[in-house]
């Protein structure tokens, strides 16, 4: 929304007294004057204050971390299967959220979603990725040679070259084991593929972080949380 709106939405006030207010420079954003009334905002990402009074932080977009149940799909409608959207109650559901990095739908964990789509692009950019991590489980062994190919950045069948990845070995046995991966790109199916041009399959996939989003541990499987202010800074 742009600085106008927001004024008028967080303070009730008439058009007149809206720019009066940016003319005598009272309007600050992130500490610093702003008077363009058309500046575009948004006031849960950016700290808005007026005479040193933060305003607008609930107006605006929606930011929501949802924990994804197995067999439920990253999309806003499907014919056969349960959507991330459908499991937002009445009054968060809009059909403007889209979903920020999707999972497989066998797979569980952290998706994000948001209607601000300056970010939603931001994230899908290459140059501004962030880390997302995994709590990967395979039927079969993990050993420091996949650490180090992973770390490398595997060249895929097909010839997809990927970008180095990290591996923390937590668990592991020849009948099946349990990792942390972290990467910073996002390709179909990637973790599975990685996995499995090791010579194991992915028995268990689970998101646990996306940039400065965190899966808390109160926010059960189906269930979600609206972001942390702390979170929305970060993600800027
Ligand atoms: N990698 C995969 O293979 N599947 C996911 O759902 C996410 C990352």
């Amino acid at each position: 929304m742009t600085l106008d709106e927001l004024l008028q939405k967080a303070l009730n006030l008439p058009v007149k007294k809206r720019k009066r207010l940016l003319q005598s420079k009272q309007v600050t954003c992130d500490g610093k004057i702003v008077t363009d009334r058309m500046l575009t905002i948004d006031s849960g990402l950016f700290d808005i204050r007026v005479k040193g009074k933060r305003i607008g932080e609930n107006l605006g977009h929606t930011y929501i971390a949802l924990n994804k149940p197995k067999g439920v799909l990253s999309a806003k409608k499907d014919s056969e299967f349960t959507t991330v959207l459908e499991l937002l109650k009445e009054q968060d559901f809009d059909e403007s959220l889209s979903i920020v990095g999707r999972l497989d739908r066998d797979s569980t964990g952290l998706v994000f979603l948001t209607n601000n789509g300056q970010l939603h692009y931001l994230f899908e950019q290459a140059r501004f990725a962030k880390e997302k991590q995994y709590h990967v489980t395979v039927n079969g062994p993990m050993d420091q040679k996949m650490v180090e190919v992973f770390e490398n950045g595997l060249l895929l069948e097909g010839g997809t070259q990927l970008k180095p990845a990290e591996l923390r070995i937590l668990n592991q046995s020849m009948s099946e084991s349990t990792g942390l991966v972290t990467l910073t790109e996002g390709k179909r199916h990637q973790i599975k593929r990685m996995f499995l041009q090791c010579g194991v399959k992915v028995i268990g996939l689970h998101r646990i972080m996306i940039g400065p989003i965190h899966l808390d541990k109160t926010t059960q499987s189906g269930q979600y949380r609206h972001l942390y202010k702390e979170e929305l800074q970060e993600l800027k």
